[in-house]
């Protein structure tokens, strides 16, 4: 069967689909975002001027993809650790529009205090393990 190139408008993922002759001029959905998209006549190929094609692959997409999640988990980090240089603090809160802030007091207490919490019930299970003959561990493994 021969192989007929799509193009879609929406992702602009370029895509090669194989079928009989008969069903050349039917649509296919897009295979990354399922979007109608309409077969490209030979001249439309990966064609322009500067001779670099304006069409991407599936590679490409999502190579473009993952460049711009890495992006922009780099962006929340520079922004984070400026409101932390900023606050002298190392507590965030994030807002409801996405933006972090440096963590009122009432958090950070709140959050030191369940820190606390926390190492004062690990340090009481160490004890109790102790006591009971178990070797100390670092974890709050279920005993045996
Ligand atoms: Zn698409």
């Amino acid at each position: 069967m021969p192989i007929y190139e799509y193009y879609c408008g929406k992702c602009s993922l370029l895509f090669e689909v194989s079928k009989p002759i008969i069903k050349y001029d039917s649509e296919e959905k897009c295979r990354m975002c399922g979007q109608t998209s309409k077969r490209m006549i030979s001249s439309e190929v990966g064609i322009s001027v500067k001779g670099e094609s304006s069409h991407k692959t599936v590679d490409q997409v999502v190579g473009e993809d993952a460049a711009k999640r890495w992006q922009q988990y780099h962006d929340r980090k520079s922004e984070k650790d400026k409101i932390r240089a900023k606050s002298g603090s190392g507590a965030l809160v994030k807002k409801p529009d996405g933006s972090y802030a440096a963590a009122p007091k009432e958090i950070v207490e709140h959050r030191n205090k369940i820190g606390e919490q926390f190492a004062t019930a690990l340090s009481e299970h160490r004890v109790d393990r102790e006591k009971k003959g178990i070797p100390a561990s670092d974890t709050m493994k279920p005993e045996e």
